[in-house]
């Protein structure tokens, strides 16, 4: 898998507002935040997209979900809840070739997400 800036911030060579890490996983402010708070958990092994996930990364990808609700917790966003999302590909709207867990949270959310675009075609 090529390097993507997320490989940079796990190496600390370009600096991210960290909120979480282990030696697993890395949670950090989103630099575009679409919410009052907003942050990514990823994992530290690359995986591209969600379709890259093997039967062995299963334990680690559920994790990126539980360090989600600690961090959302340790920031009082738990109770009245968060969004998490992780977009795959072109049509999910996938960037950043590493995947990544989104935590949206601090205002209500609408959904569907999708209902504007549908309305379109
Ligand atoms: P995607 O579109 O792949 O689901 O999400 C990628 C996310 O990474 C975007 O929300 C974008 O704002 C965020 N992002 C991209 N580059 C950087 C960066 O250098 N630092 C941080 N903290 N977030 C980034």
């Amino acid at each position: 898998m090529s390097e993507t800036i997320f490989t940079k911030i796990i190496d600390k060579s370009i600096p991210a507002d960290i909120l979480f890490e282990d030696d697993d996983v890395l949670a950090f402010r989103d630099i575009n935040p679409q919410a009052p708070l907003h942050f990514l958990v990823i994992p530290k092994k690359p995986i591209a997209t969600i379709n890259d996930i093997t039967p062995d990364d299963y334990a680690l990808v559920g994790k990126l979900s539980g360090v989600a609700a600690q961090v959302a917790a340790e920031y009082d966003v738990a109770e009245q809840g968060f969004r998490t999302v992780m977009n795959c590909n072109e049509y999910g709207g996938q960037t950043v070739y590493h995947i990544h867990l989104h935590v949206l949270a601090g205002k209500p959310l609408g959904w569907p997400p999708y209902q504007e675009t549908l309305k379109s075609q």
